[in-house]
């Protein structure tokens, strides 16, 4: 045995940093192994990127002359351990804490299952430290997004002019709406060629999981963290200034846009989230991107993913058992299967899923979430489903985005309003109501958008627990002007809607999306 193989430090498949605690502080080995356990249940594009990304890092330190314990398809991730322990004679293992509920419950309880000691790391991997988060929200009698996001921009110095937010202003999404009839030529997919490794990374999990959701022909996306960066860089020259415009347009073919797509390498570890906000500062700073792009994007990084993630940890695996609304609902079949529905919108979102593991932010939250809300999906099953579906999914981020922001099951701690909406929204917002089977314009009648009766079915049945939230005030007095007629006739509709799809669908003859 090795003399450095004393001390190793476990490197977990979200932690693929070279610079993270447990690598960068100390000398010694490092211990990589994949569990097949945790690739179940995922879909395969996920499964695929976080093998092929650990394998670039395996042999990227191992060509750095570091010594590198690697085991390949471990059945979980203790196993893998023990014969890890058992093989080198380890006495010592450096943990940096995971981020996520199990695997922090998982390195908490790692030195007594493996009778070796542990140096269990703080977490480095957010630009907002645990205990910071913390502290701030203890300060807080009535925390919000808005007000952590202000104070990270103070404290980090990001966007800020003389003490005050660049611009004058701590928002530009005024500023950050386009109609989707204004869009001339929308750039296509950013895609890196597969390497060798990746290809057979991708052979193995279809073999492996040919029943996980999703199809993986290529992956298409950066493994290793060179890859990440030009990714990155690449977005801030080239689409980072239609950022803003375009955040929250949803259309046909095109579902990244102006967006980044860097979800996937953050959560990952390949790219650190203070140098994706340095680099949209620095374009801003040089003139290169408008303002309400830089901040638009700043905030999704700085504040929203931060504020989750404080959120999430704060909250505990509690989280998990949220549902405000008592929701039970199944999950309809088309959720698994596009074709299954005749709702653009919905088909859409979900055969991007299938096809590429994405959705934009604005899909997942109000096409999907916004039904699954409304149609009174259970959070939990919603949410293993949205981990199946994305290939950036984790626990941490996912948990408060499905439960919390899009079911509104923890009864406003996260966000401060449900996100219902009509089909009004999606039509201001995309180009699928133009293309469907229902009308937009429609809420009774026979081809009546499900968005459009469900919505004011919604309103009629949460009215008492959501007049509590005056941001809901709008909505309700609208409801008010409703004929009782007309209001009763959006319940049963939605009614006959919900049955029909427990059965299966409301049409089953609509071709899949590719
Ligand atoms: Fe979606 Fe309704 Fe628009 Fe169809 S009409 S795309 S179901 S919002």
């Amino acid at each position: 045995m090795n003399r450095s193989t004393d001390t190793a430090a476990l490197v977990l498949g979200d932690q693929l940093d070279p610079a993270g605690a447990a690598i960068a502080g100390g000398a010694g080995a490092l211990l990589m192994i994949e569990s097949a356990a945790m690739c179940r249940g995922r879909h395969k594009r996920n499964v695929a990127f976080t093998i092929s990304a650990m394998r670039h890092f395996r042999d990227e330190q191992r060509a750095r002359g570091r010594d590198v314990h690697y085991y390949e398809w471990s059945p979980d991730l203790l196993s893998g351990l023990r014969r890890f322990v058992a093989d080198s004679g380890v006495e010592k293992l450096r943990v940096m804490r995971p981020l996520n509920y199990r695997g922090s419950a998982f390195v908490d309880a790692l030195g007594q299952r493996l009778g070796i000691g542990v140096e269990l790391l703080d977490n480095d991997q957010l630009m907002c430290p645990r205990a910071e988060f913390d502290r701030w929200l203890k300060a807080h009698k009535a925390p919000s997004i808005d007000a952590f996001y202000r104070m990270m921009r103070r404290t980090r110095g990001v966007l800020m002019e003389n003490g005050r937010p660049a611009g004058g202003r701590w928002n530009f999404d005024r500023e950050n709406y386009t109609p989707p009839a204004l869009v001339a030529s929308p750039p296509p997919a950013p895609v890196v060629e597969d390497d060798g490794l990746t290809r057979g990374v991708i052979a193995e999990v279809n073999l492996r999981f040919p029943d996980s959701f999703g199809e993986l022909d290529r992956l298409g996306l950066p493994v290793d963290r060179r890859g990440a960066l030009a990714w990155e860089r690449a977005f801030v020259a080239d689409r980072l200034a239609g950022y803003g415009p375009y955040e929250n347009l949803m259309l046909s073919g095109h579902p990244v846009l102006y967006r980044s797509r860097t979800a996937e390498l953050l959560n990952a570890g390949l790219l650190r989230p203070e140098e994706c906000v340095a680099m949209a500062e620095q374009a801003y700073d040089d003139r290169r991107v408008p303002l309400p792009s830089a901040e638009g994007y700043i905030r999704r990084i700085m504040g929203w993913r931060e504020y989750v993630a404080g959120m999430y940890a704060a909250l505990g695996p509690g989280l998990k058992r949220f549902n405000y609304f008592n929701a039970k609902r199944r999950l309809p079949a088309f959720f698994h299967d596009e074709g299954l529905t005749r709702m653009n919108c919905v088909r859409h979102a979900i055969a991007s899923a299938r096809r590429h593991g994405y959705a934009s932010h604005v899909a997942r939250l109000m096409v999907l979430g916004n039904f699954a809300l409304m149609a009174g999906i259970d959070p939990a099953a919603f949410y293993r489903w949205s981990l199946e579906a994305f290939d950036d999914a984790c626990d941490w981020a996912g948990a408060p985005n499905a439960i919390c922001l899009a079911l509104y099951a923890d009864g406003g701690l996260v966000g401060r309003k449900p996100y219902a909406a009509s089909a009004a929204f999606i039509n201001a917002r995309s180009d699928y109501c133009r293309n469907c089977h229902y009308s937009p314009h429609e809420k009774t009648t026979w081809n009546a958008c499900p968005y459009n009766f469900l919505y004011w079915s919604f309103m009629e049945e949460e009215e008492r627990p959501l007049s509590r939230s005056c941001q809901m005030t709008v909505p309700h007095r609208a409801l008010e002007r409703m004929s009782p007629g007309e209001r009763e006739a959006c319940v049963r509709k939605a009614a006959e809607f919900l049955e029909a799809i427990e059965k299966g669908g409301e049409r089953r003859e609509t071709p899949a999306l590719r």
